[in-house]
C-alpha cells in the first residue's frame, strides 16, 4: 500500500505540465488512492500539447472513450465521419460503416495479412444505439423462448456475449468484428480456430487495433472472449498495450488504460472517475 503522501507526489508529478489542466486541482484523498498511478505515469508519456498517443486532442475523447458494462456512450452519439467499406474483400453482410479515421490502418492491416496469406474482412462495423437495442432484445427473447429463465436471468446470459444498448464499442465506429473465408465468413468458435485469428492476435496492434475481450480479461470485462472483436486505439497506444503484455494479463485491461487516460486528459478533474473503473462485474 502506498502512503497518501506518495499518491499526492505522484499526482503532482503526473499532472504537472498537462496541457489541459495541471496541478492546483484540488483532489480528495480517496480519489488519489483510487487512481492507478503507476499506469498514469506510463500513459502520461504519450500526452503532448499536440497529440494524445499520436492523435489530435479533438479525436482523443471518442477514440479513447471507455465503453464498459458500467459506462455507456450517450444514446445519441453517432460518429461524425462514417463511411461504408468492403475493405479486405470478405464482407458477408455487405459494405459496413466504419469511421473514415480508421480506414488507412484498416486497409494496411488487411494488406499485411494478405501478404502473409491470411484473408480478413469485416463481419460487422458501426452499430447504432437502436440497432444494438434490437440485437440485445432478440437475444433475450431467444433465451426466454427456451423457457426456465426469468427476464433478468435471460438478460444476464445474453450480456456475456452481447452488450446492452449504449454499452457496445461498435457504437464508436472504430470497432469491428473481423471474419475470414477460413471461418466460413462467420465469427464465433469457427473464427477463433483459424490462422486468421492467430494473425490478428499477433499483428493487429501494429495497425492500431487491440482485442478488448480475451480469456484473461473476462473476469474484469464480464464478456466472454471475442478474438474477432477489435477496437482501434491508434498505433501508439496499441503498441504500449502489446509491450505490456495486455493479451495475457487480467489487469490492467484495456478499459483500465482508457479510464486512466481519460482522467489525465481531464487534467485532474476526472480523478474520481478513474477510480470508478467499469467492468468489474463477472
Ligand atoms: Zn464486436
Amino acid at each position: 500500500m502506498l502512503a497518501m503522501w506518495w499518491y499526492t507526489l505522484l499526482a503532482l508529478f503526473v499532472l504537472s505540465g498537462l496541457p489541459s489542466g495541471g496541478p492546483g486541482v484540488a483532489l480528495a484523498d480517496d480519489c488519489l488512492a483510487a487512481v492507478d498511478w503507476p499506469l498514469a505515469v506510463r500513459l502520461r508519456a504519450g500526452i503532448t500539447s499536440e497529440a494524445v498517443f499520436g492523435l489530435p486532442w479533438e479525436e482523443a475523447r471518442w477514440v479513447f472513450y471507455p465503453v464498459t458494462k458500467e459506462r455507456p456512450l450517450p444514446a445519441d452519439y453517432v460518429p461524425p465521419d462514417l463511411v461504408r467499406t468492403t475493405a479486405g474483400g470478405a464482407a458477408p453482410a455487405g459494405p459496413q460503416p466504419v469511421r473514415q479515421l480508421i480506414l488507412p490502418d484498416l486497409e494496411a492491416m488487411f494488406a499485411a495479412a494478405r501478404a502473409d496469406g491470411v484473408v480478413l474482412g469485416i463481419y460487422s462495423g458501426y452499430r447504432s444505439y437502436q440497432t444494438q437495442a434490437a440485437i440485445f432484445e432478440s437475444g433475450v427473447r431467444q433465451q426466454l423462448a427456451r423457457g426456465g429463465a426469468s427476464r433478468a436471468e435471460a438478460e444476464a446470459r445474453v450480456n456475456r456475449f452481447r452488450a446492452r444498448p449504449g454499452h457496445s464499442q461498435h457504437q464508436l465506429g472504430t470497432t469491428l468484428d473481423l471474419t475470414s473465408p477460413e471461418a466460413g465468413n462467420g465469427i464465433g468458435g469457427r473464427f477463433a480456430a483459424t490462422r486468421a485469428s492467430q494473425w490478428v492476435r499477433e499483428r493487429a496492434w501494429e495497425f492500431g487495433f487491440v482485442l478488448p475481450y480475451t480469456e484473461a480479461s473476462e473476469p474484469r470485462t464480464g464478456y466472454a472472449p471475442e478474438p474477432w472483436h477489435v477496437r482501434w486505439v491508434g498505433r501508439e497506444l496499441a503498441a504500449l498495450l502489446m509491450a505490456e503484455g495486455y493479451l495475457d494479463r487480467s489487469e490492467p485491461v484495456l478499459d483500465d488504460y482508457l479510464f486512466t487516460l481519460e482522467a489525465l486528459l481531464a487534467g485532474g478533474a476526472g480523478e474520481c472517475q478513474a477510480g470508478n473503473r467499469g467492468g468489474t462485474s463477472g
